[in-house]
C-alpha cells in the first residue's frame, strides 16, 4: 500500500520547487512564489482524478473528517451512524463536533451493512458516516439510497480508498462529502495530508473556510477577510502538497501494481476449502492495499494469523486483536464515559460503549484476516509468499 515505496525524481523537483521560493504558506506571497502553488495545484488535480466540483487539501484525514463533518452542520447532540470497524478517527471527528457516535453493524464487506442501518436511526439522527476500510468499498448505492430516503446526511470517509471506484466513480465521491487521508502510511501520501471532495459548493465553502479559522478567502487583502464562524488550522502546507502531487501522478501506476498482486494472491488462496474471500461489491474498483479473507471460525482465524507470521508472512492483520480499528480493543472509546475525556467534554450522556453489542460485526471480525499488499514485491517474492500462505492455510 504505502506510496513511500515509490519516492523518486518527481516528489524531489516538487519540494525543490517549493525550498526554493521559500514559500511555505498556501495562501498569499503572490510575488515571491513564483507561479508556485501546490497546494492549489493538488486540490485541481484531485478534482480531475475524483471528477469533483470542488476539493480542499488540509493537514491530515483527521482534520478533513472534522472541516466536513463541520461544513454538514452536524453539532451538540446529534447523532451519526459509524461502523466499528475503522480507525479511530472516524470517531474522533463525531466526538470533536460534540456530536454522538452510533455504531451500526458491518457486512462481510467489512463496511456498514443497508440492511441493518434502520435498526439504528433515531429522530437525532443527522449523518451516516460510511467508511470503506481496506482500500474496498461498502454497499455504497444502497447507502446512498438509505440516506436520500431518510433524508440523512451521507459523509464518506474513504481514507483508505483513495484510488478505489465504484462502477468506475471514485469511492469519496458518492455521499455529500468525501474524505481522503494522505498520511505517512496511505497509497498516495503528502507526508501528512487528507483532502475533502463535494460537488456541493457551499459544503465546499464552510469547510474551506473552517480549516482556515473561519476566514472566507474572499479578496486579496488577508487582514479584511470576512467570518461567518469560528474555526480551526487544518491548513495544508506547499510542502506536503509538493510530495501529494507527485504521488497523484503515480496512483494509476500505483493501483494497477496493486490489482495485479492481490489477483496473484487472490488466485492462490480463494479455492483453499474453508477460505471465504471478502465480498466486494465491484471487485474490478478495488484499489487492492489489502486482500482480505475470513476463516471458518475464531480460533482457525487466531491460529492462522499466527502460522503466518511464524511461516515468516509479514503483514497479515487479525483485526479482531488489533488496538487500532476494531471496537473490540478501544479502550479509549470502551471508557469514554469514565475517563478524563478532554477536550470531549461537550456532551455528558454518551451511550455506553463498554458494553455495546454487535453481534454480527464479531462475528465477523472474529474470522477476518487482511494481508497488506505492497508495491514492492519481486515476482519471485510474489510466489514464494503465496506458496507460505497456501501452505499455511491448507492445513489449519
Ligand atoms: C488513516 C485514516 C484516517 C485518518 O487519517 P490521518 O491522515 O492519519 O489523520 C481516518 N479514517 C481512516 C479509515 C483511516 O484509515
Amino acid at each position: 500500500m504505502p506510496g513511500f515505496e515509490f519516492f523518486g525524481e518527481e516528489e524531489r523537483k516538487h519540494v525543490s520547487d517549493v525550498l526554493d521560493v521559500g514559500v511555505l504558506f498556501r495562501y498569499g506571497f503572490d510575488g515571491q512564489r513564483n507561479g508556485n502553488w501546490k497546494v492549489k495545484e493538488f486540490e485541481s488535480k484531485l478534482c480531475e482524478i475524483t471528477d469533483s466540483k470542488h476539493a480542499l487539501l488540509t493537514s491530515s484525514g483527521t482534520t478533513a473528517l472534522s472541516a466536513a463533518i463541520a461544513a454538514c452542520g452536524i453539532g451538540a447532540e446529534d447523532e451519526v451512524i459509524v461502523p466499528p470497524f475503522t480507525f479511530v478517527a472516524t470517531i474522533e471527528g463525531v466526538l470533536a463536533a460534540g456530536a454522538v457516535p452510533i455504531f451500526a453493524e458491518i457486512d462481510n464487506t467489512l463496511c456498514l451493512d443497508p440492511s441493518k442501518l434502520e435498526n439504528f436511526v433515531t429522530e437525532r439522527t443527522k449523518a451516516v458516516i460510511v467508511v470503506h476500510m481496506c482500500g474496498a468499498m461498502a454497499h455504497i448505492q444502497e447507502i446512498r439510497e438509505f440516506c436520500d430516503k431518510r433524508g440523512i446526511i451521507l459523509i464518506e470517509d474513504a481514507c483508505q480508498a483513495f484510488g478505489g471506484t465504484y462502477h468506475g466513480k471514485y469511492l469519496g465521491t458518492f455521499g455529500n462529502i468525501g474524505c481522503y487521508s494522505f498520511d505517512a502510511v496511505k497509497l498516495v501520501t503528502c507526508g501528512e495530508g487528507g483532502g475533502i471532495v463535494t460537488n456541493s459548493q457551499d459544503l465546499y465553502l464552510r469547510a474551506d473556510a473552517y480549516h482556515d479559522h473561519g476566514h472566507d478567502h474572499i479578496g486579496n487583502d488577508r487582514g479584511l477577510e470576512k467570518h461567518e464562524f469560528i474555526g480551526h488550522n487544518f491548513r495544508a502546507s506547499e510542502l506536503n502538497a509538493a510530495i501529494g502531487l507527485a504521488q497523484l501522478g503515480k496512483l494509476h501506476e500505483m493501483v494497477a501494481i496493486q490489482r495485479k498482486n492481490k489477483q496473484a494472491i487472490y488466485d492462490g488462496i480463494s479455492e483453499i476449502q474453508g477460505i471465504e474471500m471478502r465480498n466486494i461489491p465491484d471487485e474490478e474498483g478495488d484499489s487492492a492495499t489489502f486482500v482480505s479473507f475470513m476463516l471458518p471460525n475464531e480460533d482457525t482465524a487466531r491460529k492462522a494469523a499466527a502460522e503466518l507470521k511464524t511461516a515468516g508472512v509479514d503483514g497479515a492483520f487479525f483485526w479482531y486483536d488489533n488496538n487500532w480499528h476494531y471496537i473490540r480493543k478501544w479502550d479509549h472509546i470502551k471508557k469514554l464515559n469514565s475517563m478524563a475525556r478532554l477536550p470531549h467534554r461537550l456532551y455528558p450522556n454518551l451511550p455506553d460503549y463498554e458494553n455495546i453489542s454487535l453481534p454480527q460485526s464479531d462475528s465477523i471480525m472474529s474470522r477476518t484476516i487482511s494481508m497488506q499488499i505492497k508495491l514492492g514485491w519481486s515476482a519471485e517474492d510474489l510466489e514464494i509468499r503465496i506458496n507460505q500462505m497456501k501452505e499455511v492455510l491448507s492445513n489449519l
